[in-house]
């Protein structure tokens, strides 16, 4: 079913600072909605905007391994900091409504950097490391079509963004996208480490001046929105709760 989401596919909770503080925190992951979203959205999204040579690297896996690892990412944090004076704060209050897109974008971009390490400690197959760098590309596109006023859309186009100045995203003259191997893991890295750095210091000012700069439609994702806009690929997909719906009836 299509509707506009996003869908929850993951969830990390609770987000209360002070109860991950005391109980840490717990994942949950949707694997069959992640496979609905995958083959009904994102394999036609990367038909339409990933180049050919690199379509062959779009797939399930790395996808879903990489929302597990946005996850972790989510949990591990920054989450409580010392302001410069020695107030104790959190992430959350300092940076406020810049707050949400910028977790959001942490999760992604630290999760890709995430996959890339464990790929490199030998504990993720090789196989995945170029497939997980095309297929998030593929699903910047997907997350962007939430709107840049929703916090996942907007920390998605952050992260499009950032990787397409750095040259890791490269956008040709057919309209369609290809990642350039030899600069993404850089681009990657130096994200993670300017976003984390913003909220280790509960620096709203900069929070506020990396989303302004970055985090808009460009001219490279208005190209990839207008392809998939002609596709009529559903947004996101609604889940029909089996179990539930049964239990309903029968009371
Ligand atoms: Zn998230």
């Amino acid at each position: 079913q299509d509707v506009k989401g996003p869908q929850t596919i993951a969830f990390n909770l609770p987000n209360d600072e002070r109860i991950v503080n005391e109980r840490g925190t717990s994942m949950v992951m949707l694997k069959n909605i992640s496979e609905a979203k995958f083959k009904n959205i994102l394999k036609p999204i990367a038909n339409a905007c990933i180049r050919e040579e690199q379509k062959e690297y779009v797939d399930f896996e790395p996808y879903y391994t990489h929302i597990v690892c946005h996850e972790c990412c989510h949990g591990i944090g920054p989450h409580s900091i010392t302001l410069p004076g020695g107030k104790k704060s959190t992430v959350r209050m300092e940076l406020q409504e810049c707050h949400s897109a910028l977790e959001e974008a942490k999760a992604d971009i630290v999760g890709l950097w995430a996959l890339n390490f464990l790929i490199n400690k030998g504990l993720l197959p090789k196989s995945l490391s170029k497939s997980m760098y095309v297929s998030f590309l593929a699903g910047c596109f997907r997350s962007i079509r939430f709107g840049l006023e929703e916090a996942h859309g907007k920390g998605q186009a952050l992260q499009f963004n950032w990787l397409y100045d750095k040259g890791a995203f490269i956008l040709h003259s057919d309209g369609k996208f290809s990642i350039d191997f030899t600069k993404v893991e850089e681009a990657v890295e130096s994200l993670g480490r300017e976003i984390m750095t913003i909220q280790a210091k509960g620096d709203k000012p900069a929070a506020q001046s990396l989303l302004q700069s970055r985090a808009t439609l460009t001219q490279p994702l208005r190209v990839a929105l207008e392809k998939i806009e002609h596709m009529q690929v559903p947004v996101d997909i609604a889940p029909i709760f089996g179990t539930a719906s049964k239990l309903l009836a029968n009371n």
